[in-house]
């Protein structure tokens, strides 16, 4: 089976690692400042704060915004659910935007419709705004940044798919047009620590706050305890945090991935385009991709177009997987998942996410895959899809 992604591990990686188990140090040591150094770096921010998974980076966000018990978090519905749950963490309330047809991410003008009813109604508005540049492609960071600043909301990057993307000239990470930005290191995103995540911000304030929250809300800086040091093996607790540190090991792979990031992306650049060239003439939409900015190509999503095909979704799927070619589906509405029912989501809610859901397949992409592969994969959609 050819998988929808998968990791590309080098000898120079494999020695990182190992280099590190021979160490003095297996966390808490030289690898995850030197990492989080080369994050900032890469994304052109002041912070860039490792901990052990996007999601806790999502966490420790939300917590730094200040997220709470009674405020409310607004995110798009075609995510991951850690997009969504990071703010049922902090006991706020979630809500969704639906998506733009063309992109797939969450869409400025349904957002500002949304906020002009929600204001207009006396309804509440969200604290912060949680985007995700689904597979790599930007989104309207300029408009919805303009809205944050007039309905006073704050802006997560969920940049899972989106290290090494670039929204007009500006790094993904960069923070230009929002407060803080995540991104994963989970081994079928663009590069991996095993598991792991990384927070940038220019904001030191957030990035003190963060530091405190991935580390069980402890200091050692005697300018932020309460009274006087006792002495030299002194800390306090000043507010209540968590284990969320990244291990030496998941640092030393990321900072020796990081290194191969351009040629990662270059590669799924090119692959992208093939799919682009070769899939034309069948009955799918492409992804579509702006000129003005760079794309990671985390996925290749297509959809089909039902009505000119005799299979029905699941059974193109099925076919796919059936010959050898491992599709997946990103994703699946968060606001349909039974717990989020449970919350009082229901069917219809997002009409556009759900017709997205009703058409969409991700097939593979991933730097390693050979141009038999890749022909392989245009070989089924092209049988498959009649
Ligand atoms: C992978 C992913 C996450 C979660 O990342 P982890 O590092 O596995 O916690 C969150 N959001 C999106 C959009 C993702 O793709």
């Amino acid at each position: 089976m050819i998988p929808y992604g998968k990791q590309d591990i080098n000898q120079q990686d494999i020695d990182a690692v190992i280099d590190v188990l021979k160490s003095d140090f297996l966390t808490q040591g030289p690898q995850v400042p030197a990492f989080e150094q080369a994050m900032q770096k890469q994304c052109n921010a002041k912070h860039a704060i490792a901990v052990n998974s996007a999601t806790s980076a999502l966490h420790i966000a939300c917590l730094a915004l200040g997220v709470s018990k009674g405020d409310l978090v607004w995110t798009t519905p075609i995510s991951f659910v850690a997009s969504a749950n990071c703010a049922l963490y902090c006991g706020a309330s979630v809500d969704f935007v639906d998506i733009d047809a063309v992109t797939y991410n969450l869409c400025s003008a349904k957002l500002e419709e949304k906020l002009i009813y929600a204001k207009a109604n006396n309804l509440q508005l969200p604290k912060v705004l949680i985007l995700v540049h689904l597979s790599g492609e930007p989104c309207e960071m300029l408009e919805i940044s303009k809205l944050a600043k007039e309905y006073h909301f704050s802006i997560i990057e969920d940049a899972s798919h989106a290290i090494g993307s670039e929204y007009k000239g500006n790094k993904i990470g960069s923070c230009q047009f929002s407060n803080i930005t995540v991104f994963s290191f989970h081994p079928v995103k663009i590069i991996t620590a095993g598991e792991g995540g990384v927070a940038t911000t220019n904001d030191v304030e957030l990035a003190d706050k963060m530091l405190l929250f991935r580390g069980h809300g402890i200091t050692r800086d005697t300018q932020q305890m309460v009274g006087e040091s006792h002495g030299d093996w002194y800390y306090q607790q000043i507010t209540l945090g968590y284990n969320y540190r990244m291990t030496e090991l998941q640092a030393a792979l990321g900072l020796s991935q990081l290194n191969r990031l351009e040629a990662f992306v270059e590669r799924r650049n090119v692959i992208a385009e093939y799919y682009d060239q070769e899939l034309q003439n069948l009955p799918i939409h492409l992804p579509t991709q702006k000129s003005e900015h760079k794309s990671s190509r985390h996925l290749y999503i297509i959809r089909l177009e039902l009505q000119k095909i005799s299979h029905s979704h699941k059974g193109v799927f099925n076919a796919i997987r059936e010959k050898g070619v491992g599709v997946n589906l990103h994703y699946i509405p968060i606001h349909l998942q039974p717990y989020y029912q449970g919350l009082g989501f229901k069917e219809g809610d997002f009409p556009t996410a759900e017709k997205y859901y009703r058409e969409a397949i991700s097939i593979p992409l991933y730097p390693q895959m050979s141009e038999m592969q890749l022909d392989e994969v245009c070989a089924v959609l092209r049988i498959v899809l009649v």
